[in-house]
């Protein structure tokens, strides 16, 4: 228990969503001894979505939450990174080790579902009441009210929204609606089983052209029953918003987009299995000026759903957590009245997330905008680049993201 929480009465910290950001939230409160009640809307909790990459920010976190041994054994193994055209001629092919013993961590692909029963199952069960969706809030003197579908109510000190990037909270605490923005293109991830004839086991490959996408990234054992190894791949295509999504027509819809594209890419699209697909429209919402009310803080997607073309929702979700966590202790350890140290507390969470998670999500949707061709010329300058990168660049870039998280 922190110095924090033995010297003022622990906290009582509701979090409104069950997904990795609620669950992380969750996690750093209670590690800093507070009580902590998640309410989660669905009965049982199944991820959308095959896998996810957490960088060493978001892996960081997961270590000072004491998850980071159990993140580490479920994920994959990802050593080296390649571009390919289309055609599969490499464009570029480098280690990532260098970034990773820079920062002091390597990156955790993993598969979701692993993912999220290592949080809920690190919360305990008995903290996380399942099948009661807030619809509300309300502030008074002496804390946050937090009201439910089922009619019923919860009161604490402070309410944690994390409900997601369709969050209904959010537009309240912003005081104006949030409209999400379609990004441009559609993303299906699913996951398959590892083999050579697909990429090297510990590569990170991605084929790019036409402004369209396929990725299969080296993930773990810790998402399949047979508890054998697996790629997370991923197709993305530039399209208009309403395409129908139809899971029977998935592998008729990326074979005729990916005609003729290289062999590993053929072979993934013949041997998926549809049922374990996702196919999403990607969507984020513009920055927002501040993540705070009184008594309550945004956090995740809620906060700032962005594009995955940086692999970053889930890791800013996490550092969020720990930001918010980290403010509160020292805020206790500062203010004897509770109502002076939570106010304290968010303005500081305010000023450490706004900017940060802003430039990402701006970042973010340039980056999509250019791997998806939403200006043709500059989606064909990239190709060049990648052409004549020796990977520097692209290291620089992931270390700039990495670094510049509240772990260092
Ligand atoms: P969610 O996971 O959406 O959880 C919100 C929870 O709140 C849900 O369980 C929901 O049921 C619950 N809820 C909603 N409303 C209510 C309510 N009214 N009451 C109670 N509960 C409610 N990130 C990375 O870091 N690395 C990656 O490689 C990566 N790849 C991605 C690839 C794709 C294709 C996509 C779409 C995203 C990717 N992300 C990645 C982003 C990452 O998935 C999200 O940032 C992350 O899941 C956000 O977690 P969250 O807890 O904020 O929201």
């Amino acid at each position: 228990m922190s110095r924090s929480a033995q010297h003022t009465s622990p906290l009582h910290v509701l979090v409104v969503g069950a997904g990795m950001g609620g669950l992380s939230a969750a996690l750093a409160f209670q590690r800093q001894g507070h009580r902590v009640t998640v309410v989660e809307r669905v009965q049982e909790i199944r991820p959308i979505g095959a896998a996810i990459s957490l960088w060493p920010n978001g892996v960081k976190v997961m270590h000072r939450l004491g998850l980071g041994e159990t993140i580490e054994r479920l994920s994959g193994e990802m050593t080296r990174m390649r571009y390919l055209t289309h055609h599969g001629q490499t464009l570029t092919d480098f280690s990532l080790t260098p970034l990773f013993e820079d920062v002091g961590q390597r990156a955790c692909p993993i598969a979701r579902a692993a993912l999220q029963q290592s949080l809920f199952d690190a919360v305990g069960a008995e903290h996380i009441q399942l099948g009661r969706r807030c619809l509300d809030y309300t502030q008074d003197d002496d804390g946050i009210t937090a009201h439910f579908e089922d009619g019923g109510s919860l009161h604490g000190d402070l309410l944690v929204v994390a409900d997601g990037t369709h969050s209904r909270l959010r537009s309240k605490l912003t005081g104006h609606a949030v409209e999400r923005q379609y990004v441009g293109y559609v993303n299906w991830n699913v996951r398959v089983p590892a083999d050579d004839d697909l990429a090297p086991l510990h590569n990170w490959d991605q084929y790019v052209g036409d402004a369209k996408r396929v990725s299969l990234m080296p993930m773990g054992r810790g998402g399949n029953d047979q508890d054998t190894q697996e790629f997370y791949c991923f197709f993305d295509v530039p399209l208009p918003a309403g395409t129908t999504n139809e899971p029977q027509r998935y592998r008729d819809e990326l074979r005729e987009h990916f005609t003729g594209w290289a062999e590993p890419v053929q072979a993934v699209i013949e041997r998926f299995d549809p049922e374990r697909m996702a196919r999403l429209e990607i969507h984020d919402i513009p920055p927002l000026d501040t993540l705070i009310a009184p008594r309550v803080a945004l956090l995740g997607d809620a906060a700032h759903g962005m594009a995955p073309d940086l692999g970053q929702g889930g890791c800013q979700a996490m550092e969020d957590a720990w930001v918010l966590a980290e403010t509160m202790q020292r805020a206790l350890d500062e203010h004897a009245d509770t109502s002076t140290a939570i106010a304290t507390a968010l303005t500081h969470y305010d000023a450490a997330r706004v900017e940060r998670v802003g430039e990402i999500v701006s970042r973010a949707r340039k980056r999509a905008a250019m791997i998806h061709g939403l200006d043709p010329e500059q989606t064909h300058a990239w190709y060049d680049e990648l052409a004549h990168e020796d990977g520097d660049a692209i290291l620089a870039g992931l270390k700039k993201t990495v670094v510049g998280g509240p772990l260092g």
